[in-house]
């Protein structure tokens, strides 16, 4: 009856309330992470294949929770997003990144850092003067940084994502699309896009030497990319015979497990030295 009712719905309530009481706590610690040294960069090595050289590293964030323990993105980026905390969080690993580009220009590792932007970020005003401000500090150059927008990103608002791209190219930034082939978009408007680079999607590629589809969506992308004048990168690359698979269809560079996993910066350096 009544009661019964009463009853259900206070402990919906109840669970609605620890449900925002949760996300609040979780909004103060990541606000709390942002301005204290909670979270950290990892960094994975990207290979030009031909030249069996490091083109350049993937900043990829974590965050050490002092109870939780270490959170991987998929644990919190999502979360800032809807909690409108991204744009700080971007402007802090835009900053460590530099920090650490600075530090790794200082010890003979010219290696660009790329940075992965949200879609929120693309609206955010003041991303373009935080970045020069960023470079400016360390006394850096646009080649220290690249970006990386996902396509579903890039799609979300072609027009906005156009002006964007154009701004950062124009300065001279490289620029990605990553997780290519898993936006549903037609091919075709890539055309009218300022990038220098598809990042082609792990999925496609993770089982590329066993799997006939995979190969042939992976081998398809490629020529279609380089017919567009676009240069191609593999990620979740994991063993030798993808790599080669890749290197014969002519993708210039492949990131992956096989290569090297996300490392901290101090390691990166001498991993870096070591495959020179
Ligand atoms: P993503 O940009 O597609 O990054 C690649 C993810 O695949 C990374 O996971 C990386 O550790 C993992 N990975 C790399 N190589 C391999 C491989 O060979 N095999 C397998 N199985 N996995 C591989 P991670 O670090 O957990 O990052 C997850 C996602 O979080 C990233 O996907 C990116 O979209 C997002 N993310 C990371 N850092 C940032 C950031 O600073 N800002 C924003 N907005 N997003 C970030
Ligand atoms: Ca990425
Ligand atoms: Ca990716
Ligand atoms: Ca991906």
């Amino acid at each position: 009856g009544a009661r019964h009712r009463a009853e259900k719905l206070a402990v919906f309530a109840g669970a609605l309330d620890s449900d925002n009481a949760q996300r609040l706590t979780l909004m103060n610690d990541l606000r709390r992470a942002i301005d204290s040294d909670e979270l950290l960069l990892m960094f994975q090595p990207k290979l030009r294949m031909h030249a069996r050289q490091v083109s350049g590293v993937e900043a990829l964030v974590r965050w050490k929770h002092p109870e939780r323990g270490l959170l991987g993105p998929d644990q919190f980026i999502g979360f800032a997003e809807n909690a409108g905390l991204i744009t700080r969080l971007t402007y802090w690993v835009l900053a460590a990144a530099v920090r650490e580009s600075h530090a790794w220009h200082g010890a003979g590792h010219a290696v660009p850092i790329a940075i992965n932007l949200s879609s929120h970020d693309i609206r955010d005003r003041q991303l373009f003067e935080q970045i020069s401000r960023a470079l400016e500090t360390w006394g850096g150059a646009p080649d220290w940084i690249q970006f990386e927008l996902t396509e579903s990103c890039i799609m979300e608002d072609l027009s906005i994502a156009r002006q964007v791209l154009t701004q950062l190219r124009e300065a001279g930034f490289k620029l990605f699309i990553d997780d290519f082939g898993t936006g549903y978009s037609s091919l075709a408007y890539l055309r009218h896009l300022p990038v220098d680079y598809i990042k082609i999607d792990q999925s496609f590629v993770k089982d590329l030497d066993s799997d006939r589809e995979s190969a042939a969506i992976v081998e398809a992308i490629i020529k279609l990319a380089h017919s567009l004048g676009i240069a191609v990168v593999a990620e979740g690359v994991e063993s030798v015979s993808t790599m080669e698979m890749l290197s014969n269809w002519g993708c210039e560079e492949a990131q992956g497990y096989c290569i090297s996993k996300p490392i901290s910066g101090r390691d990166f350096q001498s991993w870096n030295k070591a495959f020179v």
